[in-house]
């Protein structure tokens, strides 16, 4: 398909620009007029973009792109990347908090689905106009004791989770926002929920969650948001019937 007509749907599918964030989110980088195949990864490092081109990809949709809220100079590394992607004609598709908030491919809205639970609320300001938030609560039909829950969510994640566990032992109700969602735990206190996930943890939130007497589970920040850029190239598979080929490069963080 014209590789227009997919940046046009990917714009709409994901309302690419009605939440606010620091990523520079849509085409980052222009490629071939013509997709045929598409490749997917988290992060549009070296590793992913070399993975790309092996695997003959028109274009890379990734959750953490090249281009953020400040300018960077293309050098060194950026250099690299960026050339790597121009020379083989691969576009790059960055689709960051507009694919942790979408309710049917988000990496929220997948992992609570993921796990038996459905998203209720959103959970998580994110400064949107419309009051949309980046995270969610999701509530299961029944309450799962915490242990078995655990091991239901390290084997989703296929990664060993950090629990740091003060609250209760029965879980139904939770709040998540995949990858650096640490700085909205004193918003949980307040979201009435049984356990939070997110993907990285921060040293200064221990004693809040140790004080505070809150479940709050790690997945990791790469495991976490692995499931958004999975989801909206299996939709686009349907849709459009384009091939993807997703490139697993994780940080352990
Ligand atoms: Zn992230």
């Amino acid at each position: 398909m014209k590789t227009s007509e997919l940046i046009q749907y990917l714009d709409a599918y994901l309302e690419i620009n009605k939440i606010p964030d620091a990523s520079q989110n849509g085409l980052q980088v222009e490629g071939k007029v013509e997709v045929k195949k598409l490749g997917v990864a988290v992060d549009a490092c070296q590793d992913s973009i070399a993975a790309a081109v092996a695997a003959g990809v028109d274009l890379l949709l990734v959750h953490h792109g090249l281009f953020w809220d400040k300018p960077v100079r293309l050098v060194g590394s950026e250099f690299r990347r960026v050339q790597a992607l121009i020379a083989n004609g691969i576009n790059l598709y960055t689709a960051h908090l507009p694919l942790d908030w979408h309710p049917q491919v988000g990496n929220n809205a997948v992992l609570a689905r993921k796990l038996g639970f459905e998203p209720a609320t959103g959970f998580g300001a994110s400064g949107a106009a419309d009051g949309r938030c980046i995270g969610c609560i999701a509530e299961a039909q029944t309450s799962i004791a915490l242990a078995p829950f655990l091991k239901l969510l390290a084997s989703v994640l296929h990664a060993d989770v950090r629990a740091d566990l003060f609250g209760t032992h029965q879980i139904k109700r939770i709040a998540i926002v995949t990858g650096g969602g640490a700085f909205l735990l004193p918003h949980v206190l307040c979201a009435g929920v049984d356990a939070y996930i997110t993907g990285e943890p921060k040293h200064s939130y221990f004693h809040f969650t140790k004080e505070n007497k809150l479940n709050v589970i790690y997945g990791g920040h790469y495991e976490t948001e692995t499931f958004g850029v999975l989801a909206l190239a299996e939709h686009l598979q349907q849709k459009f019937q384009l091939p993807f080929e997703f490139f697993h490069f994780p940080t352990g963080l």
